[in-house]
């Protein structure tokens, strides 16, 4: 059942997906007419539930790629389709020490915290740092929170903590990162980094010298397919680019 301070998505007639924090005394309002949160507590996952002016919204709990789709952003967020491998190239699992930067939205903070990360950010802007925080909040929960240290400073200049078990960056410029991942990651560590131009990929393999072993980049593309009866073939339209996944492994230098 539903309970008030959750999260819920609702489904229309025409698949489009409307996601909200249920409240006391709230309403959800469509040019449909509205729904009271009050009739989606006490509900269950799947059920229907019709709005004044009769529409019909199936409730579910969102996902985590619902929220990352739908939260509220001020950076350009990394997409679930590149979130996933990510942490699989990272190795991400329950308890490893991650320095992420630059932090964003939280998209990916809140990918690696779900997967059991215990993360040290670095974000330059103080708004995307709260911003980031509240994300994680928001679908995570507070107490998710104590595996999320945040600090607003310039990763550039150099990391202050040792001893980390993977790196992931999504910066401008990580090539000037690696210097300093030298200094902070254990032997045997893994360093992940997104870039959006391919340049970008290579100035920082070019970076990865003697000490680094293991390079990988690479790009993912999801082609989702169109089934319906005998109409069976891939949807007309992708997203042809979103950034390259260039992935090391450190042993020391
Ligand atoms: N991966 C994030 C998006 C990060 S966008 C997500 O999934 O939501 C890139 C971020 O890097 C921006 O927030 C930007 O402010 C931050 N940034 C840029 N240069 C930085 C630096 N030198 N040190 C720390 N953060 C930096």
């Amino acid at each position: 059942m539903f309970a008030y301070g959750e999260k819920v998505l609702l489904i229309d007639a025409k698949k489009r997906r409307y996601l909200f924090t249920l409240k006391t005394d709230g309403e959800f309002h469509t040019h449909s007419g509205f729904l009271s949160h009050s009739e989606v507590v006490g509900s269950q996952e799947g059920s229907v539930l019709r709005s004044t002016k009769g529409a019909e919204f199936i409730v579910l709990r969102p996902t985590l790629e619902d929220f990352v789709i739908q939260m509220p952003r001020g950076a350009q967020v990394i997409y679930p389709k590149d979130l996933a491998p990510i942490c699989m190239m990272a190795d991400i699992y329950p308890g490893a020490k991650v320095f992420e930067s630059g932090l964003g939205s939280g998209a990916l903070s809140m990918t690696m915290l779900r997967y059991g990360a215990i993360i040290d950010g670095y974000e330059i802007r103080e708004d995307f740092a709260n911003r980031a925080q509240t994300n994680v909040r928001e679908f995570l929960g507070a107490d998710s929170l104590s595996r999320y240290r945040v600090s607003v400073k310039d990763v550039y200049a150099g990391i202050d903590e040792v001893g980390f078990d993977r790196m992931v960056l999504d910066l401008p410029e990580p090539w000037q990162v690696v210097p300093h991942a030298e200094k902070s990651l254990r032997r045997g560590a893994i360093l992940v980094a997104y870039s959006p131009s391919i340049t970008q990929a290579v100035k920082t393999r070019e970076t990865l010298g003697e000490g680094w072993l293991d390079h990988r980049t690479l790009e993912v593309l999801h082609r989702t397919w169109h089934i319906e009866g005998t109409s069976v073939r891939p949807d007309h339209r992708m997203v042809a680019h979103t950034g390259f996944l260039t992935s090391a492994r450190f042993v020391g230098n």
